[in-house]
């Protein structure tokens, strides 16, 4: 099950799980679609992987199934990817 991350790793902008803003990779490394799109331009810099958007988990499942909460945040903000 996909943790939906709450924040940007790069710029800590919120993305709740019904954002459509939400970019992740393979590893749920979690990015808004302003950083992944100008920033990394569509690629992990912790992973190399791809970003695509995030799946919105339908309000009714979050109550069973809620997003995490954990921010998860570089401190050094966001270089792209070699
Ligand atoms: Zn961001
Ligand atoms: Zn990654």
């Amino acid at each position: 099950m996909l943790k939906l991350r709450p924040n940007c790793e790069c710029c800590d902008k919120d993305l709740p799980p019904d954002s459509a803003e939400a970019r992740i990779c393979s590893f749920e490394c979690t990015f808004c679609s302003s950083c992944a799109e100008t920033v990394l331009h569509g690629a992990c810099p912790n992973c190399g992987g791809e970003l695509v958007a995030r799946p919105r988990r339908p309000a009714s499942k979050l109550e069973k199934y809620p997003a995490s909460t954990e921010r998860v945040l570089k401190p050094a903000g966001c270089t792209p990817a070699d």
